[in-house]
């Protein structure tokens, strides 16, 4: 049986900047069938894994898409200039090897004349190596996506880093959870969902073609304890499963905080209250779709989040994966 980490080193080797989603995809959906459950690709390319039951139909959601870079156009020298595939900080990218979906490999760099104040996308570069810019039309055109090059690597004390955690932890915490789930009469679909990144797409026709009960979104957080963090919150590595109460798009169904809480008490799991005010995931599309969907959330601390280096800590991981479970055996949400 594959463990929870087992699963977020598979998706932490494949690749999907959003809109490009159909590698990650194939290897979720691997793993589904391995463990005897069906799914289906909907028009927009979202995932979604079926496990029938009698009760309540539930929608797990976790967008499987991350942040990228999309190539604009090559410049005389040959150098690759692109935008951003999402949110991403100008101050993550200097000299960041980043790497191609057709496999071309590169180092994101910044044109020498501007100050770091002054940086934009349109000062930076994709250099490849190319001599000139047919060599490097060759290897890239405008449209080809890129991400960053990384992979899974282990810290001290249980911590890991990676390029993509967000939002591979919720994928896997999902996937995990569904491959695994015993006695549980909901209705459960599993959506891993596209373009989350770039504005929260494939939870809003996902939300709407599975006319969910009610609705679980699992996803990262942000780590407020880094030294002079300047933000906002308390949720913290090490604390346990983050328990959404709002995000920047979303406050979440009372009845299923409630029920969360409830939920993590009972079972010893360590928990705690998750609040942000920058920041949306798909729990605000999925609550607004159709008449509206009770809707909350399980998130997991992840410091440095949109970096090639996203930090976090596997006892959070493995307590959002029990708190679900627990959530979903137990059948402690009513709504
Ligand atoms: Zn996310």
């Amino acid at each position: 049986m594959l463990s929870i980490k087992d699963i977020l080193k598979k998706l932490c080797a494949t690749a999907s900047p959003s809109g490009f989603e159909s590698e990650t995809a194939k290897v979720i959906a691997e793993m589904a069938e391995d463990a005897g459950l069906s799914h289906s690709t909907d028009a927009l390319g979202n995932l979604i894994i079926h496990r029938p039951g009698v009760g309540r139909r539930v929608l797990l959601d976790a967008h499987m898409d991350t942040i990228g870079f999309l190539a604009t156009f090559i410049d005389e020298k040959g150098f690759v200039r692109f935008d951003a595939l999402g949110g991403i900080s100008v101050c993550e990218l200097h000299n960041i090897p980043v790497k191609f979906l057709n496999g071309t490999r590169g180092v994101i760099s910044y044109e020498q004349k501007t100050e770091l104040k002054d940086r934009k996308m349109s000062s930076m570069f994709i250099d490849i190596g190319a001599k000139d810019e047919k060599t490097a039309r060759e290897a890239v055109l405008p449209g080809d996506a890129a991400y960053f090059d990384g992979e899974l690597r282990e810290l001290s004390g249980g911590r890991i880093f990676a390029p993509y955690l967000d939002n591979r932890i919720g994928c896997a915490v999902a996937l995990h959870t569904i491959m695994n789930l015993k006695k549980c009469d909901y209705d459960v679909y599993a959506v891993f969902s596209v373009q989350e990144e770039v504005g929260c797409r494939g939870a809003k026709t996902a939300a709407y073609a599975v006319e969910a009960d009610f609705s679980i979104v699992l996803d990262v957080t942000d780590s407020c304890d880094t030294p002079c963090f300047d933000g906002y919150g308390e949720t913290g590595m090490g604390g346990g499963a983050a328990i959404k109460i709002m995000d920047a798009a979303a406050i979440a169904h009372p009845s299923i905080i409630s029920a969360l809480v409830d939920t993590a008490e009972k079972n010893d799991i360590a928990y705690q209250r998750d609040v942000i005010t920058a920041g949306g995931t798909d729990t605000g599309n999925i609550q607004l779709s159709r008449a509206g969907v009770p809707t909350g959330g399980i998130s997991v601390p992840v410091r440095y989040i949109h970096s090639p280096c996203e930090t976090a800590d596997m006892s959070d991981i493995e307590a959002a994966a029990k708190l679900l479970r627990c959530a979903l055996e137990t059948q402690s949400i009513i709504l």
